[in-house]
């Protein structure tokens, strides 16, 4: 499913995001870069060493922040690499925090020439953010994202199985205005 914004296409797919050919994926990483489980560990194992290598260089990235690193053996150039906040309840800034994450993630990629991202449900997992209030966040703050910057032409959320790809349709379904 699909919505046009100008020239630009905000898409959701349901499937795995370490076999996106967009220039760029989005890990959902933790604060000290270290290779964890749930996607991060995917995309750490598909993409190989050079991934982790880069990371620990950078060291660390605080929550609602974003790096970039290598794609390693990934068909992505680069992995950008964001940290969700952890939901504990939804009244500790974990709304701005997700949505931060999705604007400092597109803004490197803008600041990179990098025209095409796929991001998975970022804290969604383990970190145990609602799925429809994230995916309201998510899908609202990239369209608002790509009605300012034509420069992006492809944002792509992978959804992990089918009852996230059919939530994240139900919020998108609500973005068509
Ligand atoms: P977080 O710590 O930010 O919650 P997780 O990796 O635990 O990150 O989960 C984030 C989301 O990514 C979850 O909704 C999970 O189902 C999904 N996910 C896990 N593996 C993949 C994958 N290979 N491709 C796309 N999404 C994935």
């Amino acid at each position: 499913m699909r919505l046009q914004i100008n020239a630009s296409i905000l898409e959701i797919i349901e499937g795995d995001i370490t076999q996106q050919d967009t220039e760029a994926i989005v890990n959902a990483a933790n604060e000290q870069l270290r290779v964890g489980g749930g996607v991060d560990g995917a995309i750490n194992r598909a993409g190989g060493p050079a991934i982790q290598a880069e990371a620990r260089q950078i060291g660390y990235c605080p929550t609602g922040q974003a790096v970039i690193t290598t794609g390693g053996n990934l068909k992505a150039k680069y992995v950008i690499h964001t940290v969700g906040p952890i939901y504990r309840g939804g009244a500790s800034g974990e709304p701005e925090l997700l949505a931060s994450c999705y604007r400092e993630s597109l803004k490197l990629a803008s600041t990179r020439g990098i025209k095409s991202l796929a991001f998975p449900s970022i804290s969604t997992g383990v970190y145990g953010y609602p799925m429809a209030e994230a995916a309201h966040i998510a899908l609202k703050t990239v369209k608002e994202y790509l009605e300012e910057h034509p420069e992006i032409t492809l944002v792509r959320f992978v959804l992990f199985g089918q009852p996230a790809y059919e939530i994240y349709a139900k919020e998108l379904e609500g973005l068509r205005t």
